[in-house]
């Protein structure tokens, strides 16, 4: 049995007080998920104010990358390390936000994989196809490529470390989810994929839907076999619809 997980990825919004105002808001409503793992990730700044507030509930937190590198000369960089540091326990590597603007290749967020698992943290892999690449049917070859580079670089008992997302590309911020169908199907492809190198660790791990899901779809996609919760952004940073996803995820 696979315990379902909720992640926010709040990107880079808020401020100090939009923060706190929305921390206060899903601690409040928290207590009646009982089964679902629920993690926020914020913007690096706010990481210890989140961790002020969320230090010994049952919530937890992770950053929206990491670098590739340990320690040094890279500025504007933040290690796996410095998130531990902060109670951090996931991290998101290869939204596709950083695969686009910041042109991260298949390579690049395979070594971040096994930075952030050295780091000791908890790797939230995410993999998607474009419009185009749907339009092509290249859906299957995509996620294929963005998974084995994972498991070549790092060994499928790495998956057993981390979580999967599955975002298609398309659906993320436009308010255009996948119908539960294609998502389940693709979730399938993605676990049936690890099967051929471990049935054991593909049946444990996590596939986490993400691309619009919101308090009006959650429960159907959530209801599906091989979708085992949500990454969620828009939808994150209002602290009544996050916590009705995560109400979703538990039943
Ligand atoms: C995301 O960016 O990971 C995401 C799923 O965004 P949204 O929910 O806004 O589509």
């Amino acid at each position: 049995m696979r315990r379902p997980l909720v992640a926010g990825n709040w990107k880079m919004n808020g401020s100090r007080e939009s923060v706190f105002e929305l921390l206060n808001g899903i601690r409040e409503g928290i207590q009646q998920v009982t089964d679902a793992e629920v993690v926020v990730c914020p913007p690096y700044v706010y990481i210890p104010e989140v961790q002020g507030q969320l230090h010994g509930s049952k919530i937890s937190w992770g950053g929206q990358d990491l670098s590739l590198y340990e320690s040094g000369a890279y500025t504007g960089e933040v290690s796996g390390q410095m998130l531990v540091d902060y109670g951090c326990k996931y991290v998101i590597i290869g939204h596709s936000e950083r695969r686009d603007y910041h042109a991260e290749t298949d390579q690049q967020v395979a070594e971040k994989y096994r930075m952030a698992m050295e780091a000791g943290l908890k790797p939230i892999l995410c993999i998607g196809e474009t419009l185009a690449e749907r339009e092509q049917n290249a859906t299957e070859q995509v996620v294929q490529r963005q998974l084995n580079a994972v498991i070549k670089h790092c060994g499928v008992g790495a998956l057993e470390a981390g979580v999967i997302a599955y975002e298609p590309v398309w659906a993320i911020g436009t308010g255009k989810t996948a119908t539960p169908e294609q998502a389940q199907q693709v979730h399938e492809f993605i676990r049936g994929i690890i099967a051929q190198y471990d049935s054991a660790i593909a049946e444990k791990v996590r596939i986490l839907y993400g691309g619009s899901m919101k308090p009006s779809n959650a429960a159907e996609l959530i209801s599906k076999p091989d979708i085992d919760g949500g990454l969620i952004g828009g939808a994150a940073l209002k602290a009544a619809d996050f916590l009705e996803i995560c109400k979703a995820a538990n039943s």
